[in-house]
Order: C-alpha cells, then sequence, then structure tokens
C-alpha cells in the first residue's frame, strides 16, 4: 500500500507496507528493508515516525551478542513522530499529537510489578519493541528504523511542547535508563554522583542528575569529553587511565552511574564509592565483569542493576525533561549511515547519540 496515501487516510483497517532498514544476521550489515505493520486496532496509535536514537543496545542485539536474536531484525527504541490515525477505542491521543515510543511495547498488565507500573519487570516479560515476539507468541516485533509503527496507546508517550524532537528521541531509552535508577536511589542535592562512560546513556545521566541538584563527576576513557562533561554540568572529570588522579576520589562518591558497554574494571570504580555507596549498574556489557569482593565488603558497598523504566515514569522523565529543557545531543544522519554510526559507537565516538532522520528510509 501507498505509505503518503496512508497517511492522510483514515480508513487504516488493511496492514501498513513501511520503509525500513534491517539486520538480516548477526554478521550482516544493516540495510533497506520493507515489511508490514498491523492494521490500526481499536486501541492502536499509528504513529509516522520522525526521528529514531541509535541505542547501544541495537549494536548488541544486530550482532547477537545477548544470544537469543530473532531475524530479519529492524532495531529502534527510541522512537518520536506525529500520530497519523487512531483506533476508536482510543482516548489518549488524537491525530497530530506529538508522541513517543520507548522499549516497551506491551507486557502482562496483571502482575504485580506491571500493577506497580514497573512494566519492565512483568513477571511473564515485557514485550520488547523489537527483538521480542507479541503476545500471541508468534509475531516478531519490529523497531524504529522504519517509517511508521502501530503501538497500543497505553504504551505510546506524550512528548511535552517545546523540545527540539529530534533531541528528544533518545530519552525513550537513554533518557528514562538514567533517570529511573537515579530517582530510585532518591538522588539530589547534597548527594555526589559519578556516571562513568560519556556516550549516549552517560551525557543524559550528567544533564538528569544536575538537574537533580546533585555534584555531578564523569568518568571517562577519553580525554577528549572533558570540555564537553563540563559544558553538559560535571563540576569534575577523571580520566579513569590517570591513576594518581582517580586515587585522588578514594571513598568519595554516593552513587555512581555505570553505563559502559563492554568489559571493564569493576572494582576501580567500587572503590572511589564512600561508605555505603552504591554502584548502579546499568551498561549491559555481554561479557562477565570480574569483582573483587573486598571492595564491596569494605566499606559495605552496594551494587544495584536497573532496568530502563515503567511507562508511567518515562511520561514523568517527559515531563521533567520538558520543564527543565533537557534534550539530548545529537547528531542527525541518514539511514544510509547506520552502519558507519554503530562502528563510531563502538570505538567511543559518538557525541553523543545519533540520530536517524527518518524522511530517508
Ligand atoms: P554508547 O553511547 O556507546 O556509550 C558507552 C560509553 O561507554 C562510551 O562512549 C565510552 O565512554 C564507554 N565505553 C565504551 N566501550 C568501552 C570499553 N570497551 N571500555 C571502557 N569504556 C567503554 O552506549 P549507550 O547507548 O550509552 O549504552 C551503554 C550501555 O548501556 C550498553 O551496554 C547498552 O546496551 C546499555 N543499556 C542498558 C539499558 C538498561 O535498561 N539497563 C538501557 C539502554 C542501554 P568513554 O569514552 O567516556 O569512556
Ligand atoms: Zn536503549
Ligand atoms: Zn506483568
Amino acid at each position: 500500500m501507498n505509505i503518503s496515501a496512508q497517511r492522510d487516510s483514515s480508513a487504516t483497517n488493511t496492514a501498513l507496507s513501511v520503509k525500513a532498514y534491517a539486520a538480516q544476521s548477526p554478521t550482516s550489515p544493516l540495510a533497506p528493508y520493507s515489511f508490514e505493520r498491523r492494521a490500526v486496532g481499536l486501541k492502536d496509535v499509528l504513529i509516522e515516525i520522525e526521528y529514531s536514537g541509535i541505542c547501544h543496545s541495537d549494536i548488541h542485539q544486530v550482532r547477537d551478542e545477548w544470544g537469543g536474536s530473532i531475524f530479519p531484525m529492524v532495531p529502534g527504541h527510541e522512537i518520536l513522530g506525529t500520530v497519523r490515525s487512531v483506533g476508536s477505542k482510543v482516548s489518549k491521543f488524537k491525530v497530530g499529537d506529538v508522541v513517543g515510543v520507548g522499549c516497551m511495547v506491551d507486557s502482562c498488565r496483571t502482575c504485580g510489578s506491571c500493577k506497580d507500573g514497573l512494566e519492565q519487570y512483568c513477571e511473564t516479560g515485557f514485550v520488547p519493541t523489537y527483538n521480542g515476539l507479541e503476545k500471541d507468541k508468534k509475531t516478531p516485533t519490529q523497531g524504529g528504523y522504519s517509517t511508521h509503527i502501530v503501538t497500543e496507546e497505553d504504551f505510546v508517550l506524550r512528548i511535552p511542547a517545546g523540545l527540539d524532537k529530534a533531541g528528544a528521541a533518545p530519552l525513550l531509552c537513554a533518557g528514562i535508563t538514567t533517570y529511573s535508577p537515579m530517582r530510585y536511589v532518591g538522588l539530589g542535592k547534597g548527594h555526589k554522583i559519578a556516571v562513568l562512560g560519556l556516550g549516549g546513556l552517560g551525557h543524559m545521566a550528567v544533564k538528569l542528575a544536575a538537574s537533580f541538584g546533585a555534584e555531578v563527576s564523569v568518568l571517562s576513557g577519553s580525554a577528549s569529553k572533558e570540555v564537553d562533561a563540563k559544558r553538559l554540568g560535571a563540576s569534575h572529570f577523571i580520566l579513569t587511565k590517570e591513576k594518581t588522579e582517580v586515587a585522588k576520589y578514594q571513598n568519595h562518591f554516593d552513587f555512581i552511574l555505570d553505563t559502559v558497554a563492554a568489559k571493564h574494571n569493576l572494582n576501580q570504580a567500587l572503590d572511589l564509592l564512600k561508605r555505603e555507596g552504591t554502584l548502579i549498574m546499568v551498561g549491559a556489557s555481554h561479557e562477565p565483569l570480574d569483582l573483587g569482593v573486598f571492595s564491596l565488603i569494605m566499606k559495605r558497598r552496594k551494587m544495584m542493576g536497573s532496568l530502563i523504566g515503567g511507562i508511567k515514569e518515562t511520561q514523568e522523565m517527559l515531563d521533567h525533561c520538558g520543564k527543565h529543557k533537557i534534550v539530548s545531543d545529537i547528531e542527525l544522519i541518514s539511514a544510509s549511515q547506520i552502519n558507519e554510526a554503530y562502528e563510531r559507537m563502538i570505538k567511543g565516538q559518538v557525541k553523543y547519540r545519533f540520530v536517524i532522520d527518518a524522511k530517508t528510509f
């Protein structure tokens, strides 16, 4: 079906053919692909995608680093666009609204976690935006590297007016993934937090932590990021390979938010925590990390993990960003640059989120 014809049509009771970029296997580059989105159901919203962020989780999954990847795979879970059609039972959105979709498109909605608004911890597993199966356990989900998406309204977010649209797309994953654990631990004025790894998640963490009133430091492997770290809101920049510099911050931080995407030294970070300080893991290295337990034992330090954030909290984060005018620092690319962007992210050379212009699919 012709896409532009569909945009103006209220008759969306047929599947919609969309343009996308997909990986066909863990070793093939992403390439143009087309597939069908389901017809708009009673509670569904049809979104014309304008911007789609690139998360390092896209790379992990495209390359099957976490295992169990489903191909062909259309990645993308930082989706921003405009509502073009709504089902007859939709009450929260109307045609023309600017909306987003993050990492989840459904969940069981009945378990304790779902009832607590923590759909990301759904006890039967949430339905991921891509690289997963719909609740029928048969239909693969496909993500935001595409021109349109059809999503149930309960998993659609409202984008506050006044935010740059391309810069707001990464809030749907990088924003909520860093917002949620910092809120959970009650980060605020009087706290010292270090963000480990200044990439997509890391730079959002710096902006958000500063907006909560905390004193923020950046622990980075890249000397070239010092000026940016300070511009983003950090008071201190610590180069992780400068051992004497790092040693000055022993027992210093209340929290460290670890966003590193690969194997790295956990003990170096733990030693920088105060007594009872917490290392928060959000970076998702597929290789196990070495932990010397004495780094925990000697100062009663803690470690925790955190996965994205629930729908209610994602909306709260977006509203917070609307109020404080917080968006991601982005480099806008065309679809044909996705593979090159992946290579640059692996080298830590993203400043600080690649966002795909959906007009180029
Ligand atoms: P990114 O933009 O590529 O940034 C990662 C940063 O980590 C890099 O910029 C670099 O910062 C540092 N880094 C990368 N490789 C490294 C290495 N080998 N050794 C040391 N440092 C390295 O990635 P992202 O999109 O922010 O994602 C970060 C991680 O979080 C990924 O593993 C992703 O899958 C995960 N993630 C988790 C969740 C969750 O819910 N928990 C959600 C989204 C993403 P410096 O140059 O400053 O060192
Ligand atoms: Zn992500
Ligand atoms: Zn559930």
